[in-house]
C-alpha cells in the first residue's frame, strides 16, 4: 500500500509523532501509528521532517567560480562585478555545466530541491543560457530549476542586452529578468520595466527583477514594477528581489508604497547574506544593515521568502548550498528572534518560496508531492538555530541523499561520552 513509511515524525507545525505514507510519488497517509507496513521504513526518531528547502533567488552561473580568473581581493560589489566581466568571456559550456552539476550535488544534501536562478544574458555568445538549460534539465529527476533571463549588464545600458534577453527567452529560459538601478538613468531604469513586463505579458512568463539592490533612498524602482504589475495584469506572477533600498527609505514614502505592493501581489525576495555583505559599504558609522523591511512587509501580508544569491562566486566567497544559514542570518538582520517570528522565517524558507515559485504539489500534505527532508533537530526553530545535517532526503518517494547524524565523541573523565547537539541541548523551559 505505501512504498515508503517515514515513522515517528515531528511535523513544522509542532505535531509530534506522525507517520507519513509515501505511494506513487504523493504522500498518501499523516497520522499516527499507521498500521500497516511498506517496502521500506525510516524510523525519524522523534525529528523535524519537513518539505524541502527552495532557493527563490541564485545565481548558477557564477557559482563555484571562486578564485576565477583571480579572487576578489576587496570583497565588494564593485569588484565582484569587475572580476565576473574578467570571468564572462572565459566562460564555457563545458565549465558552467559541470560547476552546476556540482552545484546541486551539495543542494541535494542540504535538502535543497527547488532553485531559481538567474542567468547572465550580457555576453551575446549566450553560452551560460545554453549551459543552464541543460543543466535544468539533467538535474530534473531530482531538482527543480527555474531560469530567468537575467541582462546583468542592464537591459539598456549593455550593447546587445534587447536582443540578448530576447534571444534567452526564446532558448527556453522560463522568466523575466531585469535590473533597473544599474541602467544609466532613473528613466531608464523605468523604461526597462514597462519594456520587461510587457514581454512578460506578451509571453505568458512570470517576472523576477533584481530591484533597487542599492542604499540610495531615492532608488524607487520598485513603485515602478508595482504599477507595471497591475497595468499589465501580472498580479502574483512579479517577484521583486533584494528591494534593499525600502531599508533607507523615508518612513512616510514607505507606508504608501508597502500597501500598493501587497495590492499587486509582489513576491518580495530578500538575499540576508548577501545583503549584510555588500550594503552600507558607503557608510562610516552607523553603518545600516540595508536589508529590505521583512517584518513591515511579512505584516502587511505581503509573500517574503529569501535566497542564497550566492554560493563561492566573485561577489561572496563564503557559502554552503543551506539555506537554513540564509534564515539564521535573516533572524539576526530582521531582529526577528521571537518564536512566532522564527516560524515566519522558517515558512520564508519553504512554504513561502514554493509560493513566489508557483511550485505545484509543494507541501506536506496527503495528495503533495512525496518530498521531504529529515533533520537532526526537533522542531523548526531548532533547525534555526543548529542548521542542523539532513539525515534524509526524499524525492518522489525515494532517498536521494543521507547524510550520518553529527555526535561529537567527548574524551572526559565524568563527562558523557558522546552528544547530539539535535537531542542533548534543546530548550530547558
Ligand atoms: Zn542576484
Amino acid at each position: 500500500m505505501f512504498d515508503l513509511i517515514v515513522r515517528n515524525a515531528n511535523l513544522p507545525d509542532g505535531r509530534q509523532g506522525i507517520d507519513i505514507g509515501l505511494a506513487g510519488g504523493k504522500i498518501t497517509a499523516i497520522e499516527k501509528s499507521l498500521p500497516v507496513s511498506a517496502g521500506q521504513e525510516i524510523d525519524a526518531t522523534g525529528r523535524l521532517v519537513s518539505p524541502p528547502l527552495c532557493d527563490p533567488h541564485f545565481h548558477m552561473d557564477a557559482t563555484l567560480s571562486l578564485g576565477l580568473p583571480r579572487m576578489n581581493t576587496s570583497g565588494t560589489l564593485l569588484e565582484g562585478i569587475a572580476l565576473w566581466g574578467e570571468l564572462r568571456p572565459l566562460l564555457t559550456k563545458e565549465a558552467l555545466v559541470e560547476r552546476a552539476l556540482r552545484y546541486c550535488d551539495l543542494a541535494v544534501s542540504q535538502g535543497l530541491l527547488f532553485i531559481r536562478s538567474h542567468v547572465d544574458t550580457s555576453d551575446p555568445r549566450l553560452v551560460t543560457a545554453e549551459a543552464l538549460v541543460e543543466v535544468r534539465e539533467r538535474v530534473a529527476p531530482y531538482i527543480t530549476l527555474q531560469l530567468v533571463a537575467f541582462p546583468q549588464d542592464g537591459y539598456y545600458r549593455a550593447a546587445d542586452g534587447e536582443t540578448s534577453l530576447q534571444r534567452a527567452l526564446d532558448m527556453g529560459l522560463d522568466i523575466v529578468g531585469g535590473i533597473p538601478h544599474f541602467e544609466r538613468t532613473m528613466d531608464e531604469g523605468r523604461r526597462s520595466l514597462e519594456a520587461l513586463c510587457r514581454i512578460a505579458a506578451d509571453r505568458g512568463l512570470p517576472v523576477d527583477i533584481h530591484c533597487d539592490e542599492t542604499d540610495d533612498p531615492l532608488s524607487r524602482h520598485i513603485e515602478t514594477l508595482t504599477a507595471e504589475t497591475v497595468r499589465f495584469g501580472l498580479q502574483g506572477r512579479v517577484a521583486g528581489s533584494h528591494l534593499t533600498s525600502m531599508h533607507s527609505m523615508d518612513n512616510y514614502y514607505v507606508s504608501k508604497l508597502i500597501p500598493l505592493m501587497a495590492e499587486a501581489e509582489i513576491n518580495v525576495i530578500a538575499n540576508p547574506l548577501i545583503n549584510i555583505m555588500l550594503q552600507g559599504r558607503h557608510d562610516t558609522y552607523p553603518k545600516r544593515r540595508g536589508m529590505t523591511r521583512v517584518p513591515e512587509l511579512m505584516q502587511a501580508g505581503l509573500n517574503v521568502s529569501f535566497g542564497q544569491d550566492c554560493t563561492m562566486d566573485p561577489w561572496y566567497s563564503m557559502g554552503s548550498g543551506d539555506m537554513l544559514e540564509v534564515g539564521h542570518m535573516a533572524i539576526h538582520v530582521a531582529q526577528m528572534g521571537g518564536i512566532e517570528d522564527k516560524k515566519k522565517i522558517f515558512d520564508a524558507l519553504t512554504v513561502n518560496s514554493a509560493k513566489t515559485m508557483g511550485l505545484e504539489g509543494y507541501g506536506l500534505e496527503v495528495g503533495c508531492n512525496a518530498d521531504l527532508i529529515i533533520l537532526q533537530a526537533a522542531d523548526v526553530i531548532e533547525a534555526l538555530r543548529l542548521k542542523p545535517t539532513r539525515l534524509a532526503v526524499i524525492k518522489s518517494g525515494k532517498i536521494i541523499s543521507k547524510s550520518a547524524p553529527r555526535i561529537g565523541e567527548l574524551f572526559l573523565d565524568g563527562r558523557p561520552a558522546s552528544i547530539d547537539p539535535g537531542r542533548d541541548y534543546v530548550p530547558a523551559g
